[in-house]
């Protein structure tokens, strides 16, 4: 009888293959439903981890540092992030700060720790404690991280708003935007390999 990691299951349809060794870019594809199996693993473990504890040096930089300066009769304010959060708090938007609060802070930085920890001892190919809760966490937080969102729609705020202010990009949208390039990277990253890579603890 082949092993179970001789084997790959399609999360979509079931149909169940044989592994092959992948080489660089190859991507495996159901022959039933074209839905992505596997991909070649680009970066390892510690790549990834290095590229985390970047992503998060970077996150600190884009959170503590103004984004943009506005500018108007001589008078200059610049505001951060969060300055911005509370402003919109304050106006009444609370909807919008709510969500801008999550989506740029609580669950990027929530993501960027759990794979922390997940990388962190996967490093010593073993399994974290809560490895199987934090990699179906990790899977449902996926799509709400939305830097790159949050960069482009500055991007155009900025140039909408110099028809009525004086505007000056400051280091925390640069901060932001290395982000979403770290993020757009790690966006390619196959996560599923983690439990190819740390073998199930025995019982
Ligand atoms: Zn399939």
């Amino acid at each position: 009888m082949a092993s179970p990691e001789a084997l790959l299951i399609c999360e979509h349809c079931d149909t169940v293959y044989r592994r092959r060794a992948l080489v660089r870019g190859d991507v495996a594809r159901c022959a039933c439903c074209d839905a992505e199996l596997e991909r070649h693993h680009a970066l390892s473990v510690n790549a990834m981890l290095a590229l985390i504890l970047t992503a998060f040096i970077v996150f600190v930089q884009a959170n503590m540092w103004p984004i943009v300066t506005l500018g108007l009769n001589g008078q200059h304010s610049s505001t951060t992030l969060w300055g911005m959060i509370v402003a919109m708090w304050r106006e009444q938007a609370g909807v919008v700060s709510v969500l801008v609060a999550a989506t740029l802070f609580f669950f990027p930085l929530m993501k960027m720790s759990l794979l922390g920890w997940l990388l962190w001892f996967a490093r010593a190919g073993r399994r974290a404690p809560g490895f199987r809760q934090l990699m179906v966490t990790l899977h449902y937080l996926g799509p709400w991280t939305m830097s790159e969102v949050f960069v482009l729609g500055a991007l155009v705020a900025i140039v909408k708003a110099h028809t009525y202010f004086d505007v000056t990009p400051d280091p925390g949208i640069y901060a932001y935007a290395a982000l979403t390039l770290l993020i757009t990277i790690f966006a390619g990253v196959d996560l599923r390999q983690l439990w190819d890579e740390t073998p199930e603890p025995l019982a």
